[in-house]
Formats: C-alpha cells, structure tokens, sequence
C-alpha cells in the first residue's frame, strides 16, 4: 500500500511559514492577477488564489476583463502593473480567450514580476540551468513535495506524461537539472505502457482520467498526479487511485496533492519577487 503524498498538509505548512514571514515585513507584497472572460474553472482558481493571498497575510489585485477585451487593452493593463512599484507579482491567468495572442500577453510582464516563470527570459534561463527569477509554480510544488518526502530524484528513470510549457516541459527540464533521466511523453507516444513499466517515477499530466491504471506500474513506482479532470462534477486524476495505491510506494491523491502544492508555490513566488524587489537576501 503506497504511502500518500500529502500536498494539502506540506502546502499548509509553507503558506504558515509565509504568514509568519509576511508579519515582519514592513510592506506587505502584492500579487495582482489578469483574468479574462468567465471562465467557470479559471474563476474559481483565481478566487482560490486571492483568498490564499489574503490568508498568508498579501495583498492581492484581480483585475476581471471582458472577454471581448482587446489586446491592447490587456497589455495596457500589464504595463501599469509592471510600472507600479507596490504590485511584486503579476499572474494573468490561462486559457485566454480565441482570438488573444498569449505569447505577447506573457512576453509583457515584466520578468522580476513573472510570477508563473513563463516569461521567455525566466523559462529560457531555466532551460538554461541558469536561475530564473522564480521557477514555475506546478513544478516546483512537484520537485518540493518528492523532497519533502526525501525521495532521490538523480539517477531515477523518471516519466513525464505531457509536454505544455506549463507542467511537462519545465518539470523535465527541473528534473534534469536534479540529475534524473527523463522521458518526456505526448498524444502521439505510442508505447506509454512499456513506457511506464520502466520508471521508478511518473508524473501525469495529460489531463485524461484514467490514463494510468496498475498495469502501467511496476512495484514500488512512486506516482505523481498532476491532472485535473471533472467527471460527473467529480474531480479526478489522470491515475487510477484505487487500482495503483496497491502498487506504488508513494501517490499523490487528487484532490489534496499537487493542486495545494501549486497555490503554495504561488505564495513562495510572491513572496521571492518581493524579496527580489525589496533587494533583500532571501
Ligand atoms: P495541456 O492540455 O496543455 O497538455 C497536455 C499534454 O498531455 C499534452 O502535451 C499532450 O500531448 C499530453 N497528452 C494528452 N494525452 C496523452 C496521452 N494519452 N499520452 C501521452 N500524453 C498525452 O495541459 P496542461 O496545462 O499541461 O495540464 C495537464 C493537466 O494537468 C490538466 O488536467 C490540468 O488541469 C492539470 N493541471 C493541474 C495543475 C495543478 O495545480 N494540479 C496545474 C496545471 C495543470
């Protein structure tokens, strides 16, 4: 039986750790986020995202557009972001509506504010082995919550499932960085299966329930579910929680794994920005 990676109890505890940071700082730091359209999904994450800011003692700024906006309304609104010297962090929340032009609207924020590290000067550094400002979020909560759990991350066979410039392609590239050997899987892969059976760890993020059932897994795979998909207005995985926790050693439950993690690393990236600005050694 695998023991659970808690991502709700590790997330709880970095977001107590920041609250009791932010209590000393003179200035509290300021996270502002873009949403555009009504998105059911992105309005929930963005309201998740404010009330965490608000628990660990930041101020926060969610700036709601049409979804008609023009693009340079957006990007209008990013260049007051960026010249204001109390906002630290700047997150314009995806998917944008048809029609906008993501790559610009990103490219806009100013890097030492690019909370999310999607700009091409922090994921670029980062591809680079070089220190971006912050990494990204979804990421970092993955490497962190494995570490927590000291599991050994170099010399691992390690399977990644998707390849956004979210999730797949900057974990890979962190985990590199750690020293492990990484496969990187798409929609096109065709022996997933074979695939799997070779990794000591598998992280999915194909946003596709069920992709991963125990005949994927060998004994003792440590599993990581970053997926999120609603099913019968349940969320689920991309795992087979109940078939492969009899496998695995380690598994991440969704919810309360890398979901927790990822509004905590949020926080962390706020947090370091204002460091960063306030020219403070973190
Ligand atoms: P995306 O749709 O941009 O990318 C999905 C990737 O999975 C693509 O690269 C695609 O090629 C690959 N893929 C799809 N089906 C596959 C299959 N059968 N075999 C191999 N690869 C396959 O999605 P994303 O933004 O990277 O998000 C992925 C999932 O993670 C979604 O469910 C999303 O909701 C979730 N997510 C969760 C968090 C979190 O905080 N927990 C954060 C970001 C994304």
């Amino acid at each position: 039986m695998a023991i659970i990676l808690d991502g709700q109890a590790l997330a709880d505890k970095i977001i107590d750790e920041l609250k009791m940071a932010a209590q000393k700082l003179v200035k509290k730091p300021k996270l502002a986020v873009i949403i555009v359209g009504e998105n059911p999904a992105s309005l929930i994450y963005v309201k998740n995202k404010q009330k965490k800011a608000e628990y660990t003692g930041f101020d926060s700024l969610v700036i709601p557009l049409e979804s008609d906006v023009t693009e340079e309304t957006i990007l209008e609104h990013i260049y007051v972001l960026n010249e204001d010297i109390d906002i630290n962090a700047i997150l314009v929340q995806l998917p944008l509506p048809d029609g906008i032009n993501k790559k610009r609207i990103i490219e806009a924020i100013d890097p030492i504010k690019d909370v999310d590290g999607f700009t091409s000067y922090n994921f670029g550094r980062l591809a680079l082995g070089y220190n971006p400002y912050v990494y990204p979020c979804t990421p970092k909560g993955i490497i962190r919550l494995l570490k927590e759990y000291n599991i050994t991350l170099e010399g691992k066979n390690i399977l990644v499932i998707g390849r956004s410039n979210i999730v797949g392609k900057p974990v890979s590239l962190m985990l590199q960085q750690e020293n492990a050997t990484v496969i990187m899987a798409n929609s096109y892969t065709t022996n997933l299966k074979q695939l799997a059976l070779n990794s000591d760890i598998i992280i999915s993020a194909a946003g596709k329930s069920n992709l991963i059932d125990a005949s994927f897994i060998k004994a003792g795979t440590v599993v990581v579910d970053v997926g999120i998909n609603k099913i019968n207005d349940k969320i689920q995985g991309d795992v087979n929680f109940d078939e492969v926790k009899n496998k695995a050693s380690y598994i991440t439950p969704v919810p309360k794994g890398i979901g927790p993690m990822t509004i905590a690393m949020l926080m962390q990236n706020t947090y370091e920005l204002y460091k960063l600005q306030q020219n403070l050694i973190l």
